[in-house]
């Protein structure tokens, strides 16, 4: 369902070299409310020409950028900050539309975790050590350049602001290319950069589709560190750009996270919490637990447990404050996570909560059933490739040894749970997980801890010290 064209907001701008400029660069892409399938916004698809004049700014902009001082990247950067926590009603309202995320979560998650992790990167700034004595040299971190920052839909100003806060706050500038799908926060982030009153170039934002405008940036000869969030095929093609230019690269990919419940855990609030983990955002969240491994002679337990938790989760209208699973952010990813139910049942898992089938009571919208899969085996499609929707798999272990085969039984390695009947019992096992983040018990989210993966999740961290030391480098000066 499509609304009159002329009742949404066209934008034929991007943010370049501090103004708002016509695109170069001919085409739009719609924005679409993932709720009602309205447009909401058409934003311009830039290409090569959007890039260069978008990387020269930059360029033009790094040697002095580079040079300021901590202080004056510290003011700015909390202008920065103090203007993402007077916007927050405004983030919300766009999460909510563009994304179709929940208004509660949204207001906690997608406006308050950017505002949390902004504020990180002060304090991170005004302590990190940018010249060190190491016997007779004096080491200098300094910046590692230009920045093209390529972002994901699934948690969109919290994933920019991940990247473009520690670049400047490292003395790099950057180039923005946000997803297709979630252009309008870019651009309001954009516009509270501009507030903020950084010097014109040092950030940048280029709209466009990841074929064009992402490949473009990835590949320029004026970009001396991409860094990428979204998917591990596109992962792979940017790191091999990459290498060819001898770029730096950041990548933050898939995952098929485990959550472990050990004997001895409490199996009940372990399954409440994973079931929660797993639904939130629907499901589209890289580090979400979306295998629980519980014990073989508890599986039928853990199975009624999960199934009686997820038939309390409804999916409904966003904006619905008593909304707790929304819609899928295209009919795209609805295409592929239904794809990948029927798949699981002709595999022979059994649906024990929702399934593929459309939901009649929400014929408009990218809507998915909440679902728990049992009976699955560790080598079934689903066990093993990241779905992206709100979709957990059950699977039964015999003994620990069997426990951490299956954890690290995927190509993944981004987070994962342990649950035990302590916390030194579950720090124990969780050193024999390949995955760069495991939460013992319910351990909460630290926006300080980097946060990245091993294998094929992904190369370099976010967040934290970590976050900021992706975007320096080194010179060691000897007397
Ligand atoms: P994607 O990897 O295609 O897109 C992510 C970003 O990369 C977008 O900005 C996109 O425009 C850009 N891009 C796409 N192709 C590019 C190219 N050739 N060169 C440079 N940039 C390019 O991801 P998607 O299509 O949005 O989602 C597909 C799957 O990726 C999801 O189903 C999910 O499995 C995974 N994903 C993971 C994360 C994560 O946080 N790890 C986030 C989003 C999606």
């Amino acid at each position: 369902m499509q609304q009159d064209a002329e009742q949404c907001e066209r934008y034929g701008d991007q943010y370049i070299g501090g103004a708002w400029r016509p695109s170069g660069d001919a085409g739009s892409i719609p924005v679409l409310n993932p709720a009602t399938e309205q447009v909401l916004a058409t934003v311009p698809a830039g290409g090569a020409a959007d890039v260069d004049a978008a990387v020269a700014a930059a360029r033009r902009a790094a040697r002095v950028w580079g040079a300021t001082t901590r202080e004056e990247r510290l003011a700015l950067l909390t202008r920065l900050r103090d203007g993402i926590a007077e916007a927050q009603d405004e983030i919300t309202r766009t999460v909510v539309a563009e994304l179709g995320a929940p208004v509660g979560f949204a207001a906690a998650v997608h406006a308050g975790l950017p505002l949390t992790v902004a504020t990180s990167y002060l304090a991170l700034l005004a302590e990190h050590p940018f010249e060190e004595r190491i016997g007779n040299s004096v080491v200098l971190a300094e910046p590692a350049g230009v920045v093209a920052a390529i972002t994901p839909w699934n948690y969109p100003l919290h994933q920019i602001v991940a990247k473009v806060v520690p670049a400047l706050a490292a003395g790099c500038p950057v180039v923005l290319k946000p997803a297709e799908d979630t252009p309008l926060v870019a651009r309001l982030f954009a516009r509270l950069v501009h507030e903020a009153g950084f010097p014109a170039g040092v950030f940048n934002l280029v709209t466009g589709t990841g074929a064009a405008a992402g490949a473009a940036l990835a590949a320029h000869q004026g970009v001396d560190v991409v860094s990428f969030t979204g998917s591990t095929t596109v992962g792979r093609q940017i790191a091999e750009t990459a290498g060819r230019g001898l770029k730096r690269v950041t990548l933050e990919l898939g995952g098929k996270s485990a959550n472990v419940v050990l004997p001895g855990a409490d199996l009940t609030r372990a399954v409440n919490v994973n079931v929660a983990n797993v639904f939130a955002n629907s499901g589209q969240t890289c580090s979400a637990w979306t295998r629980l491994l519980v014990p073989e002679d508890r599986y039928d337990e853990a199975v009624a447990i999960a199934a009686k938790a997820a038939a309390k989760y409804t999916p409904g209208d966003p904006a619905d404050p008593q909304t707790r699973v929304d819609p899928l952010v295209n009919a795209k990813q609805l295409a592929r996570v239904r794809s990948y139910l029927e798949g699981a049942l002709a595999e022979g898992a059994r649906a024990v909560a929702g399934g593929p089938d459309p939901i009649p009571e929400l014929p408009v919208g990218f809507y998915v059933r909440p679902t728990v899969l049992a009976d699955v085996t560790p080598d079934m499609t689903v066990a093993q490739e990241e779905i992206f929707g709100p979709v957990l798999v059950i699977l039964p272990y015999r003994d620990e040894d069997h426990a951490a085969e299956l954890a690290n039984g995927t190509p993944y390695g981004l987070a994962g749970g342990v649950w035990a009947a302590d916390t030194d019992t579950a720090a124990a096992f969780a050193r024999r997980l390949d995955t760069g983040q495991v939460d013992l018990n319910g351990g909460r989210f630290n926006p300080l801890a980097p946060f990245g993966g091993y294998k094929s999740s992904g190369l370099g961290r976010e967040l934290g010290r970590q976050g900021l030391e992706e975007f320096l480098q080194y010179k060691s000066l000897q007397y």
